[in-house]
């Protein structure tokens, strides 16, 4: 995965290459999810970082390393780049290389999405829900509260749906499993499958 390295000491907000995200995701709630939720996160870590002994690290070390308030924005920036980074209104469809290895430790793509959302679904409050890689190359879903990333687990992580209310209020108020649904049309395989 990419480690996300600062540059000049501080991170920036990513420019993203759509407005909205048809049925998933409205222009309003980018401008929000974006520009304003993942922005603080930013601006609150680049505010952290001076003097905590994390300077100049990349995003993924620094949520290994880190914990309490340095550790959540940690968390929630690099949660927030690999979330926004995977979509695209024009995505490249997964490579039959990936697709089998999704039917080989989950059954089918289709039974590895049914399990994503399930996981997605059944997160009580706020988080997220992983597809990662563990050390053996085993694919697994797993669920992480607040700002918790798989990395802290030793884990290699490649796609994420974010179940914060913030992510999907304004479009689907509380029908998160709606969401989560209307994702996959706009999940760009290839973004996924090179972070592997
Ligand atoms: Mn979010």
């Amino acid at each position: 995965m990419n480690n996300y390295l600062p540059d000049n000491g501080q991170f920036s907000l990513p420019e993203l290459s759509y407005q909205e995200l048809g049925t998933a995701i409205s222009a309003e709630t980018i401008s929000f999810h974006h520009g304003k939720h993942f922005k603080a996160y930013i601006d609150n870590l680049n505010r952290m970082l001076p003097g905590s002994g994390m300077e100049g690290l990349g995003l993924a070390d620094i949520v290994r390393k880190s914990e309490g308030a340095l550790f959540n924005n940690a968390g929630q920036v690099l949660n927030h780049a690999m979330y926004f980074e995977q979509f695209s209104v024009t995505p490249s469809p997964i490579s039959p290389e990936f697709e089998q290895m999704l039917a080989r430790d989950f059954g089918s793509l289709e039974a590895f999405e049914k399990e994503f959302e399930q996981k997605g679904v059944s997160l009580f409050g706020s988080g997220w829900v992983w597809l990662s890689s563990d050390a053996q190359g085993k694919l697994v879903v797993t669920q992480h509260r607040n700002a918790e990333n798989p990395v802290t687990m030793g884990l290699c992580p490649l796609l994420t749906f974010d179940v914060w209310e913030h992510a999907y209020y304004l479009d689907f108020q509380n029908r998160r499993a709606d969401q989560l649904a209307a994702l996959w049309q706009y999940v760009d395989w290839r973004v996924v499958e090179n972070r592997l």
